[in-house]
């Protein structure tokens, strides 16, 4: 089956509700450090960064610069308009801002890496800011998905996209790009805009290509009238009766999604003990 022919048959079934997919790009930080009558000044991404060269931390006095988010892009599932928001266009406020209200407005979260590295970072910053958290919502993390369920040697989304056959970003970051595009150089701007809109198409993609493997996607709890039971994956309703899963003490119901392959698990059948080991 083509890829685009999988991606057609688990489009997610019913969008009620706000299904956001973001990424981030951020700016390394910079710090100037004495170490054995040398200074070292340099690029850092965490304070453990320079321990090959240190043998120890950077101690967060010697840094001049900490790492920041230098624009984000978002796209709720189902429009077809990415958002884009950077320091350079917005201002950085308004950048954190913006972004502040996507998580608001968002009930499931996609990205990969969003729930270690995006949204710790930006909770960090919108803290900085002085801003509430955004009301709850729950997370999709690809990269924990794929560490946790496949064996593919890299899980860098550029290579698992690859690796599927998804039409994936051609750019690379690089710090040179970002820290020039902050200076104000359009050319890099644009560069790192399609680099940040382009994740955003391929980890939407991967999401739609990984459904049937993540039985942790949060469910639209939005009940159907005739409460047919819908697939948690992919929130349709073309589910087909597979006999029956066994839990540790209980039976219960099992179906075949037939749109994302999903196993899905119904409602409590009967019990399959009466009995249990005593410990
Ligand atoms: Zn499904």
């Amino acid at each position: 089956m083509s890829i685009a022919a999988v991606a057609d048959r688990v489009k997610l079934n019913v969008s009620t509700r706000n299904v956001l997919t973001l990424d981030i790009e951020r700016l390394p930080g910079r710090a100037r450090h004495q170490h054995r009558g040398l200074t070292i000044e340099g690029d850092f991404w965490d304070l453990s960064g320079w321990k090959h060269l240190l043998g120890y931390r950077l101690p967060p006095e010697s840094v001049i610069e900490w790492p920041r988010t230098i624009c984000v892009a978002w796209k709720f599932y189902g429009s077809k308009r990415v958002e884009f928001a950077s320091e350079w266009g917005d201002g950085r406020e308004e950048m954190l801002r913006r972004t502040w209200d996507a998580y608001d407005k968002a009930d499931v979260l996609y990205g990969h890496n969003v729930a270690g590295f995006d949204t710790k970072n930006l909770n960090a910053e919108w803290l900085t800011l002085g801003l509430n958290p955004p009301s709850p919502f729950k997370t999709l993390d690809t990269l924990k998905e794929a560490r946790k369920t496949f064996g593919f040697e890299s899980n860098t989304l550029a290579s698992l996209t690859d690796r599927l056959g998804i039409a994936t970003k051609t750019d690379k970051y690089n710090v040179e790009m970002a820290r020039a595009a902050c200076a104000g150089s359009k050319p890099d701007q644009r560069r790192l805009k399609a680099y940040n809109v382009g994740d955003i198409h391929a980890s939407e993609q991967f999401v739609d290509r990984l459904r049937g493997w993540i039985p942790g996607h949060p469910h639209n709890v939005v009940g159907k009238i005739d409460d047919r039971p819908t697939c948690p994956q992919c929130w349709g309703d073309n589910l087909t009766p597979n006999g029956t899963t066994l839990a540790v003490q209980i039976v219960y119901r099992l179906y075949r999604c037939d749109d994302c392959g999903g196993n899905v698990r119904g409602a409590h059948h009967s019990r399959a003990a009466v009995t249990r080991s005593a410990r």
